[in-house]
């Protein structure tokens, strides 16, 4: 792996994790996070300070620089909820699918025009000398009236992104990293990476 900036994954969530190796294969030299440590409280107001959370936390902890990623679903008709709440926003120990239905509901009633919403999500890694890099992605796209697909994970069935033909993120497969918004702030992460060198 030699020249690859070597990064621990401060994400616990395997879904994110898995996504964010295929993005970041052959540009970084993805490590798991050590095992034993425990959860992070994602308690900022913003997604950014809740970015900065994990990584910190891991880096801190592991004595290695560490990347992690905060993201949130902006719906247009609900003032851009669920944000930085969209994990637990039908509850503390909400499911992907209780939140679905959660936002299926919330939306009942709500015309096709008015039903747009974007992914947001900020990557960052922090570095032991408390160097920082954080860079957005965003997707925009609309909010169906059911799930469609069995890919992908959280919002994805009912996530249509309006550069995919009508599909949902959940029927794209891989292809969704070629449009999603972890798949550009992670493209764009790696391209900082590379342009600054940054001896990690
Ligand atoms: P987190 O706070 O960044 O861990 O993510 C918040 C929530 O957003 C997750 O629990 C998922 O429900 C949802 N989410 C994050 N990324 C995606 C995605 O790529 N597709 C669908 N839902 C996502």
């Amino acid at each position: 792996m030699g020249g690859l900036p070597r990064l621990v994954c401060a994400s616990a969530n395997p879904d994110k994790v898995a996504e964010i190796a295929t993005v970041l294969d052959g540009v970084v030299d993805l490590v798991p996070r050590p095992a034993g440590l425990g959860d992070v409280v994602e308690d900022a107001p913003d997604l950014a300070g809740n970015a900065r959370l994990k990584p910190a936390a891991v880096c801190a902890a592991a004595g290695a620089a560490a990347v992690a990623d905060d993201t949130g679903l902006e719906v247009d008709a609900l003032d851009g909820a669920p944000g930085e709440h969209s994990a637990p926003f039908a509850g503390d120990d909400a499911t992907y699918d209780d939140n679905v239905t959660k936002l299926l509901a919330a939306l009942d009633g709500v015309p096709a025009e008015e039903r747009t919403a974007r992914f947001r999500t900020v990557a960052m890694v922090v570095w032991p000398d408390g160097r920082e890099l954080a860079v957005e992605g965003v997707v925009e796209g609309t909010i169906a009236t059911q799930r469609r697909g069995s890919g992908g994970f959280g919002y994805d069935p009912v996530f249509v992104p309006v550069e995919a033909g009508g599909l949902s993120f959940a029927e794209m497969g891989d292809e969704k990293h070629t449009i999603s918004h972890r798949g550009r702030a992670f493209r764009a992460l790696a391209a900082a990476l590379e342009a600054e060198a940054p001896t990690a």
